[in-house]
């Protein structure tokens, strides 16, 4: 007899496969991220057509075959219904996904990954959301997911010199995961601010909460998303 297996999960993302099946890659609390066989479409029972909706916690059960894994049923338990009629978070929320749909190997319980996630999406499904929090809050996750994964950034001296960069402009260099003092980078990477910096630091011990009141110069908000970009490029580089 077939074991069901049975865990709240996430939709990270799906796509159709051989004749008529779909396959749902889901990031869930018990296993991790795993990919569900959804076995013909047209043929979807009613008891996993209404559960598989993104932007939702769904209560997934499947069982193990010797190929995959199969969904048998699907049911919503949170539905983040402010997520899903604003543009702009479901935007949010979609960069989210593809965070942990590239950077999370399969089938790695990640308890902290899962908070992170859950974290995230309750501060994105708040009635009211200021602008800050809003635009920072991919950012949040995915400096938080690369630690997670083990790229956890050098941010408290320079990492050619080991020198002190308290009160003075730096600059990232993905390459080497980190920091450089003025004279170490040459002018090359992408200049942070002594502030930048402290938001960048902030991201890593602070939940969403401070989100709304962080400090970055304006100026700098392009400065950081650079930063952010270069650095999951160089992490996914390494990863694959
Ligand atoms: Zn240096």
């Amino acid at each position: 007899m077939a074991t069901y297996y049975r865990t709240p999960g996430i939709i990270l993302t799906s796509f159709n496969t051989g004749e008529a099946d779909r396959i749902f890659v889901v990031f869930t609390e018990l296993f991790g991220k795993i990919r569900l066989r959804a076995v013909s479409q047209r043929k979807i029972t009613s008891k996993l057509r209404g559960g598989l909706v993104s932007c939702a916690v769904v209560n997934l059960e499947f069982i193990q075959g010797k190929v995959g894994k199969t969904l048998t049923a699907a049911e919503v338990e949170i539905h983040y219904s402010n997520i899903a009629k604003d543009m702009k978070r479901l935007r949010t929320a979609f960069s989210i996904f593809r965070s942990m749909d590239v950077l999370l190997s399969q089938e790695q319980e990640e308890q902290t990954a899962w908070r992170l996630i859950m974290n995230s999406l309750y501060a994105l499904n708040q009635k009211t959301l200021d602008v800050k929090t809003l635009n920072l809050l991919p950012y949040h996750f995915l400096w938080n997911l690369v630690s997670l994964t083990g790229y956890k950034p050098h941010l408290n001296s320079c990492v050619s010199c080991k020198g002190g960069v308290e009160d003075r402009d730096v600059f990232f260099h993905a390459i080497d995961g980190g920091i450089k003092c003025t004279q170490c980078a040459a002018s090359k990477g992408i200049k942070l601010s002594p502030e930048t910096l402290r938001q960048l630091r902030n991201m890593l011990i602070s939940d969403t909460a401070f989100l709304s009141n962080t400090t970055m110069p304006l100026s700098e908000t392009r400065a950081f998303r650079q930063a952010s970009r270069n650095y999951l490029a160089h992490v996914l580089e390494r990863i694959s």
